[in-house]
């Protein structure tokens, strides 16, 4: 077995031990992205910027940095903005975009030491659910290439579990981090609303965009969010939240708990509208053979409700959208990327430019969200949605008397196969069981579960788990329990 195929934590094992230099990893891993090309999980490598950063990592462990991340190879997805390379969240409209400065995630990670080999393909402005809206074309799945690796953040997923890259970063507005990890065998964590900086995220629907990580184990997830997460003033919805040790967490004993039972005294909330009609059998089976092994390790499994659960997807594809079609006005052939060549006036080249450079999802969701927030149905739709929002929050406050944590399925079913999923709505429908997190603002992660059945045997299963606002430590340990008593997140691919 190679390094790269080990997972974050052994990788910065070896180079802390000086058993390999980051040049070495950096290489292998840029060997085997443009090996697998054809997944189509990059749409840009960077493999000079790369080297180089990874020449400076080695000359800075050499004169003693003992920066968290140093060396470790990671890929962004293409929604954050980079100096150094390309960004065109997924859209043709970006073009030929270079930003003048990094996000604040880009910056943190590289501050931390990790070095990026490039960026990875999404839905259009993270606005999908399998990968199928991007402009680069689709992601095959790595455990299936004939499955959709799930999305938005489908490059990214496919990447991390296909060993192109041990992690890399993502970004969930109403599942884009869970539902591609749990789609792709990995671990994505998207952090509590205003954790990590929106500054330089190409923004989607603002209230709800988080950025978060994705990586084999929940123990990576742990080490990468420990360095893209904390305040940021450039961030007005960012929040002044010291930032806990995330890897110190995983382990820390619980009270009343010993090793054989760590999660003893750990409430798991079951909410029995997320295992009604709609989830397919075999990803109910896996979720709940999931469960009996947290149960297993000392947890204690409650019936809990969501009541206001299934309107998530009405309100959710009201807000997404309404908050799209205001944020993507800023794309109008004046500012950024894409303009028309031909056009006889103003008014003109902003539609032939927005006509040319949005793609048929991007429209759709911008007449929505344009329809929605309009005089007259403002008060129908957007207003009502709200409300539902504010509903859907209180339903989780409530559960979160009885229970520690919540879980449940991350998708309803296992990925479908590529080009199998034509109609919108069937896609929206599929990010039931994400939304409701999402519109809450809380902290949710996909953990590798197990497989499918039959033809389905090769397509990986997540379940969900969810904690209440600022309880990433509590989550990641709870996964990380999950993961030593397991060995789904060990799986990898045949490619
Ligand atoms: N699938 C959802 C959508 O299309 C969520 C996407 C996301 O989280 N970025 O909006």
């Amino acid at each position: 077995m190679s390094l790269a195929d080990e997972d974050l934590r052994v990788q910065a094992q070896a180079l802390r031990d000086g058993t390999a230099s980051s040049e070495e990893l950096v290489r292998e891993h840029l060997a085997r992205i443009e090996r697998h090309a054809g997944l189509g999980s990059f749409v840009h490598v960077d493999a000079d910027g790369a080297l180089a950063a990874a020449r400076a990592a080695d000359a800075a462990r050499a004169a003693g940095s003992r920066a968290p991340l140093l060396g470790l190879p990671l890929a962004h997805k293409d929604v954050f903005v980079t100096r150094d390379m390309p960004t065109t969240a997924g859209s043709r409209m970006l073009a030929g975009y270079r930003s003048p400065f990094d996000a604040t995630v880009v910056a943190r990670l590289r501050e931390a030491g990790a070095v990026c080999l490039g960026k990875t393909n999404m839905d259009e402005f993270a606005m999908g659910s399998a990968n199928e809206n991007s402009a680069h074309g689709a992601v095959r799945n790595p455990w299936d290439p004939r499955a959709v690796p799930g999305g938005s953040s489908g490059g990214s997923a496919a990447a991390v579990a296909a060993r192109l890259v041990p992690a890399a970063t993502g970004t969930d507005t109403g599942g884009s981090i869970r539902q591609p990890a749990a789609m792709c065998g990995i671990t994505g964590i998207k952090p509590t609303y205003g954790v990590c900086s929106r500054y330089g995220m190409i923004a989607y629907a603002s209230s709800l965009d988080q950025a978060g990580a994705m990586a084999r184990s929940a123990w990576d997830c742990a080490m990468l969010l420990g360095a893209m997460a904390g305040f940021d003033e450039r961030d007005s919805t960012s929040v002044r939240h010291a930032v806990p040790d995330y890897t110190a967490a995983l382990d820390a004993p619980r009270e009343g708990a010993d090793a054989a039972r760590p999660l003893a005294g750990l409430r798991i909330g079951l909410p029995r509208e997320w295992f009604a009609q709609g989830l397919a059998d075999e990803v109910e089976q896996a979720v709940r053979e999931a469960l009996a092994q947290l149960r297993g390790l000392g947890a204690q499994l409650v019936d809990i409700g969501l009541p206001r659960s299934e309107l998530s997807v009405a309100a959710y594809y009201i807000l997404a959208p309404a908050e799209a079609s205001s944020n993507l006005s800023r794309f109008d052939g004046v500012r950024y990327g894409h303009r028309a060549e031909h056009y006889a006036d103003l008014a003109e080249m902003y539609a032939n430019s927005r006509a040319e450079g949005f793609g048929a999802e991007v429209k759709r969701r911008i007449l929505i969200g344009t329809y929605v927030l309009s005089h007259g149905y403002y008060d129908a739709y957007y207003l009502q949605a709200q409300k539902i929002r504010r509903l859907i929050a209180q339903d989780f406050l409530r559960a979160f008397e009885s229970c520690d944590l919540i879980a449940g399925p991350v998708a309803p079913t296992v990925a479908w196969d590529l080009g199998e999923k034509a109609d919108p709505l069937a896609n929206y429908l599929a990010d039931v069981h994400t939304l409701p997190a999402s519109l809450a603002g809380l902290p949710a992660m996909s953990v590798p579960a197990g497989f499918g059945r039959g033809e389905h045997a090769r397509r990986p299963v997540g379940l969900q788990l969810v904690a209440p606002h600022f309880g990433e430590a509590r989550l990641l340990h709870a996964a990380y329990q999950l993961q030593r008593a397991t060995d789904w997140h060990r799986r990898a691919p045949a490619l």
